[in-house]
């Protein structure tokens, strides 16, 4: 597709240039770390494997460094960001492509499925992002949890939560965050990014994963909500034996017998510790608990 555009925003002194021009001031509380390697775009951009016929839903484009190179391989990008002093700028930065749309509001209200239907005939859509890490979880689990039309979602995070999305039972990093996205997607850290790559630079490292979506989940369960109560309360006490945490949780209402019970009939030693256990291990303890 031939496009022009008045700025490209691959070199760090474009954005420098353009942040002075509008006199914009970084919001904290919107996390903004903008991206300013270029080598760094490029492997988030090939680890999406975006195509032509592809429909891109990027979380908070910032002045649109990434937003340029979506729309210059996908058929549309469909850009998200809360910050209203950002339109303008993005007005500026992305005029000459036809194929963006961006929307003021903020992601966690935006109807996802209504997004899809509008501009990709329902079909699923690539979640694209360097996101903003004080809600990186909501957004994330939001997207599985809402069952929203999202094939596929690249995005860069903070490294300890990629390591946390990754991580096998067993490891340090093995949690109920672990879990949940396991449950839904499949991921794999594409790079570490180190804090030089933005501006300003964030206190931590950084990580690209990416989350391919399951077309079915890993595991079969009666009531995945139980489930994930039992991850949770596993989870929530993580010294304790998998009977006491989950014996002691507020949000079961299961007796310590039937517990152990449950736990004893998956062939499991009454001192089990929840972080042990696999994704499969906690669907059968919920359907032990179920029946
Ligand atoms: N994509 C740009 C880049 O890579 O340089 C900016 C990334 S910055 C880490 C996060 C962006 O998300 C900011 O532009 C911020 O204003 C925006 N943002 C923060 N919270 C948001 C929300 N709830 N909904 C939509 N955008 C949000």
């Amino acid at each position: 597709m031939e496009q022009t555009s008045r700025f490209r925003l691959e070199t760090p002194q474009k954005t420098i240039e353009i942040i002075q021009k509008y006199n914009f001031t970084f919001q904290k509380k919107f996390g903004q770390n903008f991206l300013i390697d270029s080598h760094v775009l490029e492997k988030i951009i090939r680890a999406a494997g975006i195509a032509e016929e592809d429909c891109v839903l990027e979380i908070g484009p910032g002045i649109g460094v990434m937003t340029q190179c979506l729309a210059e391989r996908a058929r549309h990008v469909v850009a998200v960001e809360i910050d209203k002093n950002l339109i303008p700028i993005l007005s500026e930065t992305l005029e000459g492509y036809d194929n963006i749309t961006v929307i003021n509001d903020d992601i966690l209200k935006v109807d996802i499925r209504a997004l899809a239907c509008t501009y990709h005939q329902s079909r699923p859509l690539k979640v694209v992002a360097n996101l903003p890490y004080y809600i990186t979880t909501p957004i994330i689990m939001g997207l599985f949890e809402s069952n929203a039309p999202v094939d596929n979602i690249t995005v860069m995070v903070q490294k300890e939560v990629a390591e946390r999305m990754q991580a096998r039972p067993g490891s340090k990093d093995y949690g109920a965050l672990s879990l949940s996205v396991q449950y839904y997607a499949s991921p794999y850290i594409a790079a570490n990014v180190p804090p030089n790559c933005f501006i300003p630079r964030p206190k931590v490292g950084s990580a690209v994963i990416c989350l391919t979506r399951h077309e079915k989940p890993p595991v079969s369960v009666r009531d995945p909500m139980l489930m994930f109560r039992l991850i949770r309360a596993s989870f929530n006490q993580r010294r304790k034996t998998l009977l006491n945490g989950l014996s002691n949780s507020p949000e079961l209402d299961f007796s310590k017998e039937v517990i152990a019970a449950a736990i004893e009939k998956q062939g499991l030693s009454p001192t089990v510790r929840g972080e042990t256990l696999t994704l499969e291990q906690f669907a059968m303890l919920a359907d032990g608990l179920t029946e």
